[in-house]
């Protein structure tokens, strides 16, 4: 079934849905653009654009869409079709839709009767967390990419690099060997700054101590995440200590992702595993998130996520336990698996977890 089919099952008779979040206009028509809306009926759907988009729309967009490029306002075109189609409730992304556009939306439909409400943001959240298989070829080669550059930054890294280099080094690899863009602002940062979960690269050389790269490519509309953290001089007897414990934390997690477990008792158990050794309040974020047409989605795995929050089929997701000690440093190991179809757990990640030391 495509995306648009699983969106239209969802609506009633007499719904129409507005979506106008890229990632959404993406998910649905699998044609990527950045100025226009989707109208979906149960039975219909109308891709708006203009005629910069248009052809290639045409040519890219599922073809359960007709492309249109109203000539009035895009609003005054969304207020005809829903009159044509018989529309009572619009259903708009209620986490995406500006308080201006909604304004404008509101104007343009006073005289049709129909009631403007949300709720077309959460379906689509809970149909994008899972993955059918051509969302998981995208993934795994978006890792591929993302792991060949890991490779790549180990053959060049030396003490005498700034933090920005290793950053560029990691995105110009992914982008000349075939990824559409970045995933993310990529994350290199060492010494005390690498005590901060998520730190900017700094145009300053490496400091000694753990090196933290949180990295990732997008390919075909869909991204990788992954981190690893080296070792800029040697590590002693106490960053081993951390390094291993968060990748026992990891592992323990790793081992226990199954189709049918709690989100949050993964959680727990990694999060045992570094209170237990020591470093209780220094893992200070959720075990990892799903990963798909954004870097965080649905579901998450977070003590605080719901216990009936199951792993299941479709999902992917990551695992980054981490220790962080202020003003000192930090370690986090990210792997990012997935519960193919068969039920099966698949880590996508490759890279060696082995600790190095440049
Ligand atoms: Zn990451
Ligand atoms: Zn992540």
């Amino acid at each position: 079934m495509t995306h648009i089919e699983k969106f239209q099952r969802e609506l009633k008779a007499g719904q129409a849905a507005l979506i106008s979040s890229t990632a959404n206009c993406f998910y649905l028509s699998l044609f990527n653009y950045y100025d226009g809306y989707l109208l979906v009926l149960p039975d219909k759907a109308f891709l708006l654009t203009d005629f910069r988009y248009a052809e290639a729309a045409e040519r890219e967009a599922d073809k359960a869409f007709d492309v249109l490029c109203p000539k009035g306002t895009m609003f005054g075109a969304v207020a005809e079709l829903l009159t044509a189609n018989g529309a009572k409730t619009l259903l708009i992304e209620e986490n995406h839709l500006t308080v201006a556009a909604h304004e404008r939306l509101s104007e343009g439909l006073a005289d049709t009767g129909v009631l403007i409400v949300g709720g077309a943001g959460k379906i689509l959240t809970r149909l994008r967390a899972y993955k059918d298989e051509q969302e998981l070829a995208a993934m795994a080669r978006a890792q591929e990419l993302t792991d060949a550059a890991f490779s790549h930054i180990l053959s060049i890294l030396t003490p005498t690099m700034r933090e920005i280099d290793v950053a560029l080094e990691l995105e110009y690899f992914m982008r000349r060997e075939g990824a559409q863009s970045i995933a993310f602002h990529t994350i290199a940062v060492s010494g005390s700054a690498s005590a901060v979960p998520h730190g900017v690269p700094r145009n300053k050389v490496l400091e000694k101590g753990f090196l933290t790269m949180d990295f990732g490519a997008r390919f075909g509309g869909y991204c990788a995440d992954m981190t690893r953290t080296v070792v800029i001089g040697r590590a002693d007897a106490e960053m081993k200590r951390l390094y291993h414990t968060v990748l026992q934390a990891q592992q323990t997690a790793l081992d226990m992702a199954a189709c049918g477990v709690s989100c949050w008792a993964l959680d727990l158990a990694a999060r045992s595993i570094i209170d237990g050794a020591g470093y209780e309040g220094c893992f200070g974020h959720a075990l990892g998130h799903g990963v798909g047409i954004a870097v965080h989605e649905e579901p998450r795995l977070s003590s605080k996520a719901p216990a009936e929050t199951l792993l299941e089929r479709g999902h992917v997701v990551t695992v980054e336990p981490g220790i962080y000690q202020k003003g000192r440093y930090g370690c986090r190991i990210e792997d990012m698996i997935a519960v193919m179809p068969d039920g099966r757990v698949h880590n996508f990640t490759k890279s060696t977890k082995e600790l190095i030391e440049i």
